[in-house]
């Protein structure tokens, strides 16, 4: 059958399609941070949880001061003096005024709080200068968060502002997602460890650690990360373990080279391909199939395909997977410094450089577009989306490009 090559869109559909989030798990609140959140989180209750002052200063009754000026002050009774954590049983009147520490609670008879910087202190009372607006001060209680507001919206994914709210409202154990587990394997006769020293006709293997560092973005969970040349019983016996993660990608030997093992026997092993090669560049013998409940992605061995196929196909597949709502960074419009003279038949995500002046964003292809560059993705930190046939773009003209996380010089 002849293959057909997919667009770029009609693959990423049938990526999406293949995914479901992973089941729904409570784990404990100082462990959520990078999980995505399985059900809406409602408040329980309003916040804050009783009126309080929000100053360091003095609990009155603003009428008390109505007339109040440097001139002709105003005196008030003091009671005593409520920090935080007391119970705010307390009772005030009209006349007095008592010392309240911040996220204190508001005593009974007081709306409003004068700051200790307004006022001047005497033996037992207290002299004000000036008038004050009613509720001044005082933070009431539910007037941030009301009761039963969805706070969260499921698939969120947990950082540091949502914990601040679980924590608040007592979620000691927080709905989510359980997270994918992953494996890698990097295929090649050619490879030699990092450790090791290239003889001749080898090269020093990068794609797992690249790969494993960009799973690691999205704090899933690595099961297993290997190295293998292109010997099939050595493949089968790696491939079989591999194929008991969530997610298995797989590098290298997906083209149709007499030793690109890797895309056969994965398919003899009983992976059902979904789609193998796309319109689209870097990285056009993509392969993404499925076993059971594994998805398998099959990207080809040069490092640049393999980095942008995993920021387009693999990175928003384990966030759909994760439970998030939002899989990948927005696209953005930016205008081109360098013009861009040669185009493709395919889609071409091409690596640049993306800075921003005054609020708006400016890009640069970098010269060097080969798909085995890796001097290209250390000075990239976004990709450039340039369209099938395309005619040429001349500087100044606006694409659209999707931000990486690299940072550059
Ligand atoms: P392949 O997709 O196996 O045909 O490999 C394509 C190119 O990428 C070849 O030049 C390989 O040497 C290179 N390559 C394959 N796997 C890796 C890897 N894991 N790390 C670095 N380069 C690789
Ligand atoms: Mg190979």
């Amino acid at each position: 059958m002849q293959n057909v090559m997919l667009t770029y869109e009609d693959a990423r559909a049938l990526v999406f399609g293949h995914v479901k989030p992973l089941e729904k798990e409570n784990r404990p609140l100082a462990e959520s941070q990078g999980l995505a959140l399985s059900e809406d989180i409602l408040a329980p209750h309003g916040m804050p949880l009783f009126d309080n002052s929000a100053v360091d200063g003095y609990a009155v009754q603003a009428a008390d001061l109505t007339e109040a000026t440097r001139k002709n002050s105003v005196r008030l009774e003091k009671l005593g003096y409520i920090s935080a954590g007391d119970t705010g049983d307390e009772k005030m009147g009209s006349g007095q005024c008592m010392q309240i520490a911040t996220g204190a609670p508001l005593p009974l008879g007081a709306d409003t709080v004068v700051m200790k910087e307004d006022i001047e202190l005497e033996e037992s009372y207290v002299r004000f200068t000036q008038s004050i607006r009613e509720t001044e001060n005082v933070r009431y209680q539910g007037e941030d968060i009301p009761e039963g507001r969805t706070m969260i919206p499921s698939g969120t994914v947990i950082g540091p502002a949502q914990i601040a709210v679980l924590a608040s409202f007592g979620f000691a154990h927080v709905p989510v997602h359980r997270l994918p587990k992953i494996s890698i394997v990097s295929t090649g006769s050619e490879l030699v460890d990092v450790e090791g020293k290239p003889k001749a006709g080898q090269i020093r293997e990068s794609n797992r650690f690249m790969l494993a560092g960009m799973v690691k973005q999205e704090s899933c969970e690595l099961v297993k990360i290997s190295m293998v040349p292109d010997i099939p019983d050595v493949l089968k016996d790696d491939f079989e373990e591999a194929l008991q993660a969530d997610v298995t990608l797989v590098s290298g030997g997906m083209s149709v080279g007499d030793k690109d093992y890797a895309k056969p026997l994965l398919k003899e092993m009983g992976v059902e391909e979904i789609f193998w090669k796309i319109k689209f560049k870097p990285g056009k013998p993509l392969f993404f199939g499925r076993r059971g409940k594994t998805l398998v992605f099959g990207l080809p061995g040069n490092p640049a395909s393999s980095y942008v196929l995993f920021e387009e196909f693999v990175r928003p597949a384990l966030r759909k997977l994760m439970g998030r709502r939002i899989l990948e960074e927005a696209l953005v419009k930016a205008t081109l410094d360098v013009a861009i003279t040669k185009t493709h038949k395919r889609l071409h995500f091409m690596r640049g450089q993306l800075s921003e002046k005054n609020g708006e964003f400016r890009v640069r292809p970098l010269g060097f577009q080969d798909s085995h560059s890796i001097g290209s993705l250390v000075e990239s930190n976004a990709l450039i989306r340039v369209e099938a046939d395309s005619p040429e773009l001349p500087v100044g003209s606006k694409v659209l490009v999707r931000p990486l996380q690299n940072e550059i010089a």
